[in-house]
């Protein structure tokens, strides 16, 4: 597709420097996983400049490390619970530690990240004029009493639990984006983010494809977490940025559910990743944690009927690319 549109022009002060991006883009968090495969893509874009403030709680220098140095690149240690001045077009705001162990490492820390993060965002977002999309996700469902789950569905979220300071806190950050939209006029854009997996993934981190690989790789026990017939639907991270980058540049607000609706019980995925990565591993099943959500499958048809999205790689297809990058990064080469 080929614009017949000029590119808007460069503010004065953009026009002085020794290049012209059209665009200046915050990702907050962007040191993460998903927010590392997210920089990758809007680098590409010649017309982009991409600033992303990461405080490296689950994040590391190395996914970015291709662009350090690149002139439309910039990296700012930072915590977005603090204030943050830039003059920017466009924010992602990621940073919020995604996978449960961590944010229930320090769930006060994690609420703050939600809330006083995200108003720090929005304030960014008023200042300048630029448009804001918030990563949410399908945590704001609770453990759901609608399957699969469309977006207009409140959910079932416990107040005080265990993981109340990610989903409760995810659910504020989205009453704040609504508010600065109404009351101040604020662009926004809302994700709701079903579970991703990829390559970059914290190794340790405790999610279930991360832990179901790497465990199959060290010739480990797969751990599924009782009762084992649990659900969730996985999304590849490229599916995922694609899906985060046309709702940026679209005109619905959302929220909107980004995911795949290839539902598995962990259990099956279990199975599976021995099947393709070493049929020898064991499978044991180990005690859960409180408020496991039960099911969880996104209706996507709004993604896909005002986004044109859908995701193309099935788990079967990601599985090996993932498997690739954790081979690489353990030093633990496939059996001949
Ligand atoms: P991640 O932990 O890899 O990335 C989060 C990034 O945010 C890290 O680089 C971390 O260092 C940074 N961060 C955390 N707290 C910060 C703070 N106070 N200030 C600055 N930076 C901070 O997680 P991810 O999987 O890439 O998730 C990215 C976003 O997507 C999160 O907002 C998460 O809630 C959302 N999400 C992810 C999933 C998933 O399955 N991966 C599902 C639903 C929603
Ligand atoms: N903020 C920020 N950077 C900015 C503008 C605001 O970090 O460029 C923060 C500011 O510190 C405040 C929050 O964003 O805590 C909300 O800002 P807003 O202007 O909406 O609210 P106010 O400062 O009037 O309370
Ligand atoms: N799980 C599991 N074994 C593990 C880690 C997680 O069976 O080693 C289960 C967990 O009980 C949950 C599902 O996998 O039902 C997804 O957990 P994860 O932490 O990846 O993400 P969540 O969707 O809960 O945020």
């Amino acid at each position: 597709h080929v614009s017949t549109k000029p590119p808007p022009e460069p503010s004065p002060l953009r026009k002085a420097k020794f290049f012209q991006a059209n665009m200046r883009i915050l990702v907050t968090g962007g040191a993460g996983f998903i927010g590392s495969h997210l920089v990758d893509k809007l680098m590409q874009n010649e017309k982009n400049e991409v600033i992303v403030v990461d405080n490296y709680f689950t994040g590391s220098k190395d996914n970015l490390k291709q662009w350090i140095g690149h002139p439309r690149f910039e990296l700012i240690r930072h915590d977005v619970t603090e204030p943050l001045l830039v003059e920017v077009d466009q924010i992602y705001h990621l940073a919020c530690p995604a996978s449960p162990i961590f944010y229930k490492y320090n769930p006060v820390k994690t609420i703050k990240t939600n809330v006083i993060g995200t108003l720090n965002m929005l304030g960014v977002a008023k200042r300048v004029g630029a448009r804001i999309l918030l990563t949410s996700t399908s945590e704001v469902y609770g453990d759901p009493l609608v399957h699969p789950q469309t977006e207009d569905y409140w959910g079932n979220v416990n107040p005080i639990g265990v993981r109340s300071c990610y989903d409760e806190g995810k659910r504020v950050a989205e009453t704040l984006m609504f508010d600065y939209h109404r009351q101040h006029g604020i662009e926004i854009r809302i994700a709701r983010i079903f579970n991703t997996y990829g390559p970059r993934m914290n190794i340790d981190d405790g999610r279930v494809v991360s832990n179901f690989i790497a465990q199959a790789i060290r010739d480990e026990p797969l751990t599924v977490q009782l009762p084992g017939t649990q659900t969730r639907s996985f999304c590849y991270v490229s599916d995922m940025v694609d899906g985060l980058i046309r709702l940026m540049e679209g005109n619905n607000t959302g929220p909107i559910n980004i995911g795949n609706p290839g539902e598995f019980t962990m259990t099956e995925l279990a199975e599976t990743v021995k099947e393709m990565i070493n049929p020898n591993v064991k499978i044991i099943t180990v005690d859960n944690t409180p408020d496991d959500p039960r099911q969880r499958k996104p209706n996507i048809t709004k993604a896909n009927e005002l986004l044109g999205w859908e995701p193309k790689i099935k788990l079967r297809d990601g599985i090996p690319l993932m498997e690739e990058d954790f081979r690489k990064r353990l030093e633990i080469p496939r059996k001949k």
